[in-house]
C-alpha cells in the first residue's frame, strides 16, 4: 500500500529547478539586478540578533507604515509571504469546490497553480492579438460560479497594461459579488499616466460603494526583496479580514518585515533605480524593434518577444550566449531588463539571432 495523495495533483507540474549556467547573466525572473541597499542590509543584520523570537504574526508596524503611505485604514491591509501567497489566500478565502477563478492567459504562472491547489476551477481567457487583456471576453466568461478575477496590470509576461477607463468600465460590469484583484507587482515601473494606480482606483470604487476591488503589491520587484518573500493586499475590510484568517501563522518572517520597512525608508533611492530600469527598457525595446523583433509596448521591467514556434530555439541561442531568459515554449520569451551591461549582453545575443 502506498500513501494516498490527491489524484488531481498529478496534473500539476512538479518543481524543476532552473538551469544554472556558471557565469551566465540571469534575466529570467524579473528581479532587480542591483543588490540590496546598504541601509536595508544593515536593518536585516541588526534584526538578525532577534530571530530566536517569533515574528509579529500581524506585521503590525509594517501595516501601520503602509496604511499611512497609501492613505487607507489599517483594516484594509493584509501582509503576506510574497504576493504569490496572497494570490493563494485570495482563492482560499473566496472559493469553495467548483467555484471559478477567471484570469487572462497567458498571465502570471502562479494563478493556475494556486487555483487548482485550492480546489477551485480555473477559467482562462486568451489575451487579444495585442497581447493584452481581452476584457469583453473576460466579462462574457463570468458565470454564477465566478468568485474572483485576476487582472495582472502590467501583465506578466507580456508587459502590456490596461488604462484607467478600461479597468473602470470593466469593474462597472462585473457583478458586485465577484472580487476583482488588480495584481500590481510591476506598478513602480509604470510611466504612462493613463495606467492607473490601482490603490487610488480601488479607493474610488470603495467610496462609490463597490466593495469588490482589491490590489496586490509586492516588495519582490522594485524594492529588491525577492529573496525575503513579502507582499501585501489592499482590500475592503471584509476581504482583508478573510485573508488574515487563511494566513499561515508567522509565515511573514521577522527579517522580511524589517527589510520592508527599511525599504520604505529608502523609497526615493529605490524609485531612482526604477527610473533607470525604465530608461533601459526604452533603449532595449527600441533596439529590438530596430532588429525586426515584434515587442509589445511594455510598462514592466521586462520585454516580451512573441516568437511562437521559434521560442525554444531563441532560448537555446541565448543560453549559448550565457544569457538566461524565461521561455514559454511555443509562445514567446520574457526578458528582464537588467543593468546596462547585462542588457547589452542580451542585445548582442538578440542581434546574432536571425528573426
Ligand atoms: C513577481 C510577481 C509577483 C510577486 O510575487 P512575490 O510572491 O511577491 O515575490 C506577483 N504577481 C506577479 C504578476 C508577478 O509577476
Amino acid at each position: 500500500m502506498t500513501v494516498r495523495t490527491r489524484a488531481d495533483l498529478a496534473s500539476l507540474p512538479s518543481y524543476v529547478p532552473g538551469r544554472t549556467i556558471p557565469g551566465a547573466i540571469k534575466l529570467a525572473s524579473n528581479e532587480v539586478s542591483a543588490g540590496p541597499l546598504p541601509s536595508v542590509v544593515k536593518a536585516i543584520a541588526d534584526a538578525a540578533t532577534g530571530i530566536n523570537r517569533y515574528p509579529d504574526s500581524g506585521s503590525a508596524e509594517l501595516t501601520g507604515r503602509l496604511a499611512d503611505k497609501l492613505g487607507v485604514p489599517a483594516d484594509h491591509l493584509a501582509i503576506g509571504c510574497g504576493s504569490v501567497t496572497l494570490c493563494q489566500q485570495l482563492v482560499q478565502a473566496t472559493c469553495a469546490e467548483n467555484d471559478e477563478v477567471l484570469f487572462a492567459w497567458r498571465s502570471f504562472e502562479a494563478y493556475p497553480i494556486v487555483t487548482h491547489v485550492a480546489g477551485a476551477k480555473q477559467i482562462r481567457v486568451p489575451l487579444n492579438s495585442e497581447h493584452t487583456h481581452d476584457l469583453d471576453a473576460m466579462l462574457a466568461a463570468i458565470t454564477p460560479n465566478t468568485r474572483m478575477v485576476f487582472v495582472c496590470n502590467p501583465n506578466n509576461p507580456t508587459g502590456t497594461a490596461l488604462r484607467t477607463e478600461e479597468i473602470e468600465a470593466f469593474i462597472a460590469r462585473v457583478p458586485r459579488d465577484v472580487l476583482v484583484v488588480l495584481d500590481e507587482a510591476y506598478k513602480e515601473f509604470v510611466d504612462d499616466a493613463h495606467i492607473p494606480d490601482g490603490v487610488e482606483l480601488a479607493k474610488q470604487q470603495w467610496a462609490a460603494g463597490h466593495n469588490n476591488v482589491a490590489v496586490l503589491r509586492t516588495f519582490s520587484k522594485a524594492y529588491g526583496l525577492a529573496g525575503l518573500r513579502i507582499g501585501y493586499a489592499v482590500a475592503p475590510p471584509v476581504v482583508a479580514d478573510v485573508l488574515r484568517k487563511v494566513y499561515v501563522p508567522f509565515s511573514v518572517n521577522a527579517l522580511a518585515q524589517v527589510a520592508a520597512m527599511a525599504s520604505l525608508d529608502a523609497e526615493d533611492e529605490l524609485m531612482v533605480r526604477c527610473r533607470g530600469i525604465v530608461a533601459e527598457r526604452t533603449r532595449v525595446r527600441g533596439e529590438l524593434l530596430a532588429l525586426g523583433y515584434d515587442v509589445p509596448e511594455t510598462q514592466a521591467n521586462f520585454v516580451w518577444l512573441p516568437l511562437g514556434e521559434r521560442t525554444a530555439e531563441f532560448n537555446e541561442h541565448c543560453l549559448a550566449h550565457k544569457v538566461v531568459v524565461r521561455a514559454f515554449v511555443g509562445e514567446g520569451a520574457r526578458v528582464t531588463i537588467g543593468e546596462p551591461d547585462e542588457n547589452d549582453a542580451f542585445l548582442a545575443a538578440a542581434r546574432a539571432f536571425t528573426v
